[in-house]
């Protein structure tokens, strides 16, 4: 099994919503600004080539989006720049992974930046957290940490810092997390009704939105 940053989100948020969408193929219906989103990520990652959506209303939109930001962009990718690269590393008989979408080397930290393209702004740590624990795991002589979720059509930036002692705090955490989805049994469904059961392909027939039950 591949452990990503979206699968542990999507456990976190509802166990069962993970199951259906990992194990049991539900998948979520075509939605046009997450495709928008991953065009202007390719036009950052090959500074605006790479292939044009098939819909040019679509890619109209990621060009303007993307010729508004590239400015902004441009300024923090300053140094030892890896752009969309895979960190993984092993566990057991899984893999743990993320592309991300920058990240850059100084001489004793790592700065990590995620592109939002969406139009909400969500000051959750996890998805940075995340990153730079796997970083860290892949490269233990990095220790400090400065990873941002930048919002680019609201152009806000969330920040946060993370040193040795807080990576050691997160790896306690997410191993917990991790253990957990292994060992999740489906004869036994964890549901949790949350705003985003309104998304989850799985919704006409869970169980928990039929019965109006909440499991947490
Ligand atoms: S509808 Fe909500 S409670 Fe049911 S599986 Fe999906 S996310 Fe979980």
């Amino acid at each position: 099994m591949n452990i990503s940053y979206s699968a542990i989100k999507k456990f976190l948020d509802c166990p069962h919503q993970w199951y259906a969408q990992y194990f049991l193929g539900y998948k979520q219906p075509y939605n046009a600004a997450a495709s928008i989103g991953s065009r202007v990520h390719e036009l950052i990652e090959t500074n605006g080539r790479g292939t044009p959506l098939e819909t040019p209303l679509e890619e109209h939109e990621a060009q303007r989006m993307y010729k508004e930001i590239v400015g902004d962009v441009e300024q923090l990718l300053v140094g030892d720049v890896h752009k969309e690269e895979w960190v993984s590393m092993p566990f057991g008989a899984h893999k743990i992974l993320a592309k991300i979408d920058v990240f850059i080397k100084n001489n004793n930290h790592i700065r990590v930046i995620d592109f939002k393209t969406g139009k909400w702004y969500n000051e959750d740590p996890l998805q940075l957290k995340f990153y730079s624990w796997l970083l860290w795991k892949n490269n233990p002589k990095y220790t400090n940490y400065k990873a941002m979720l930048y919002y680019l059509r609201l152009n806000k930036k969330y920040e946060i810092e993370l040193d040795k002692d807080e990576l050691k705090r997160f790896d306690k955490y997410i191993m917990d997390v991790i253990h957990r989805m292994l060992m999740y049994n489906p004869n036994e469904p964890q549901f949790k009704i949350g705003n985003y059961c309104q998304w989850c392909p799985y919704s006409k027939e869970c169980p928990a939105i039929k019965g109006g039950n909440k499991n947490e």
